[in-house]
């Protein structure tokens, strides 16, 4: 039995009778006290994995209706609701919590019998991009341990890459889900904003972000969506989707298509050799494959990373203030009660990133610097939406690397925290601008992965998953080490 299957050869396995649920859950379950010590992609393994297995094997022997995922495991990135499972975003403050409910796109897989395995590691509230600031340590890259695995997904693409299950649910504000599957060669999908359920995703700067798979393959990405994404009343920026299978004409081609090469992600000083090589050896491909690839701008992305930290910090400032030691960080203590003092007591179990984001957040938005920092701030997110709508009227996808470098030690990038945000830099644009963007594993140059991001417009996952998947089968990349 192998656990490096994809999605969708795991069920063709279930169905045949190769092996039941119950033993591939096992050796998961193994796989996972073997190697997590080493990665820790995980805060939480599931204590109920078995038993659901074998639920569903039972179930599959007396012919029931079994839904599509056939007790697969999938880990769930722990800023996500589970009901009755210790739901922490990595921060000590929501270190009891326990998730009164199941969000949507949780409870769509589970509908579908998947088995929820655990759940992962992240930067304390998603805010990050390494996992270096998770409150209970980071996690580390499969490919090598000494090096970060992106964030602030990071657990999520670890136990993707590690093979400890099959895919994962993260989250991307600003590159969360993209920038670990580049770091840790996996495929990660940011879907359009709107298209997946937020319900029970527990905000950080909830006009942006979204909910979406990270997977072995494209086709899984697209097998997971086809089950995630869709209308929930629950969340009113959903709408219907247009697609009802993502997997349907995957492998149309992209002969003839036109492709924008983004010069300000591509061209800039940021982008390191061995990214830049890559990318121009995928520009090569695309070509290949029939598409006709331009050099473009998209003029406002400069701006975009600064608009990015003071819209999302804005908001995470609002939607932090929740955890105020009443609603939320429970620790009553009555004696000597005093207002201030009170609320602070849960303030100071967040970590520095998270405090640094709730000034900023307090800040940027304030009477008399308004104008000057968070309208401004708007008016590039429109300029850029603009421009990014304008853009796809010529272009069906819009192509740059997913992140400018590739992965780095611990410790390397954090202490400089503007060239540390800059590491955004090709991935907000994005979420700023509503549209669905994936990264798609490509090279690996010194024994660590670089990915592609292609973009496409909003709604047209079903496009954006063809050019992905032409791109993936030409590429033969290692095995990861561990
Ligand atoms: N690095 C970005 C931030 O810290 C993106 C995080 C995310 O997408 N959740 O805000």
């Amino acid at each position: 039995m192998d656990l490096r299957l994809s999605a969708l050869n795991y069920v063709t396995s279930i169905k045949n009778g190769d092996f039941t649920v119950e033993e591939f859950i096992e050796k998961t379950l193994e796989r996972i006290k073997d190697v997590d010590e080493k990665v820790h992609a995980f805060l939480q393994v599931s204590d109920t994995a078995l038993e659901n297995a074998n639920k569903i094997d039972r179930r599959i022997k007396s012919n029931d209706k079994i839904g599509k995922f056939y007790g697969m495991p999938i880990s769930v990135k722990d800023n996500m609701c589970v009901e009755g499972t210790i739901t922490t975003c990595a921060s000590k403050v929501l270190e009891n919590f326990i998730a009164p409910y199941t969000g949507t796109a949780v409870s769509r897989l589970e509908f579908d019998d998947a088995i929820i395995i655990g759940k992962t590691n992240l930067d304390e509230f998603a805010m990050g991009l390494s996992t270096e600031f998770s409150a209970y340590g980071p996690s580390r890259n499969p490919w090598n341990t000494d090096f970060v695995p992106g964030g602030s997904s990071g657990g999520s693409a670890v136990s993707v890459s590690a093979n400890e299950c099959i895919a994962s649910l993260g989250s991307d504000t600003g590159g969360s889900i993209r920038n670990p599957a580049s770091f840790c060669s996996v495929v990660g999908l940011k879907p359009t904003y709107g298209l997946v359920s937020r319900y029970g995703l527990i905000s950080y700067a909830n006009s942006i972000e979204q909910i979406g798979p990270m997977t072995r393959t494209v086709e899984d990405s697209a097998f997971l969506l086809n089950s995630i994404s869709g209308v929930d009343s629950n969340d009113n920026t959903t709408v219907e989707k247009s697609h009802h299978d993502y997997l349907q004409n995957i492998d149309a081609g992209i002969s003839g298509k036109t492709i924008g090469i983004v010069s300000e992600m591509t061209n800039s000083d940021g982008v390191s050799t061995e990214v830049m090589n890559a990318t121009n050896n995928s520009i090569k491909t695309f070509e290949k494959l029939g598409a006709n690839c331009e050099e473009m701008s998209l003029g406002s992305v400069p701006y975009a990373v600064a608009a990015y930290y003071t819209i999302t910090s804005t908001e995470a400032g609002s939607n932090l203030a929740r955890y105020d030691n009443i609603r939320y960080g429970y620790d009553f203590d009555s004696e000597g009660f005093e207002f201030n003092s009170y609320i602070s007591k849960a303030r100071k179990k967040l970590g520095p990133e998270v405090t640094r984001r709730m000034i900023l957040g307090g800040f940027v938005p304030s009477a008399g610097y308004a104008g000057k920092y968070f309208l401004k701030a708007l008016k590039v997110k429109s300029k850029l939406t603009a421009e990014i709508n304008n853009a796809f009227k010529k272009f069906d996808f819009l192509i740059s690397p997913t992140v400018p470098i590739q992965p780095f030690k611990f410790g390397e990038k954090i202490e400089d925290p503007v060239s540390f945000m800059l590491i955004d830099f090709n991935t907000v644009t994005a979420n700023l601008t509503g549209k669905p963007a994936i990264s798609v594993p490509y090279e690996n140059s010194n024994g660590l992965p670089i990915g592609i991001q292609i973009m496409a417009n909003s709604f047209e996952e079903n496009k954006l998953f063809q050019a992905a998947y032409a791109l993936e089968k030409t590429v033969d990349l290692p095995e990861v080490p561990l």
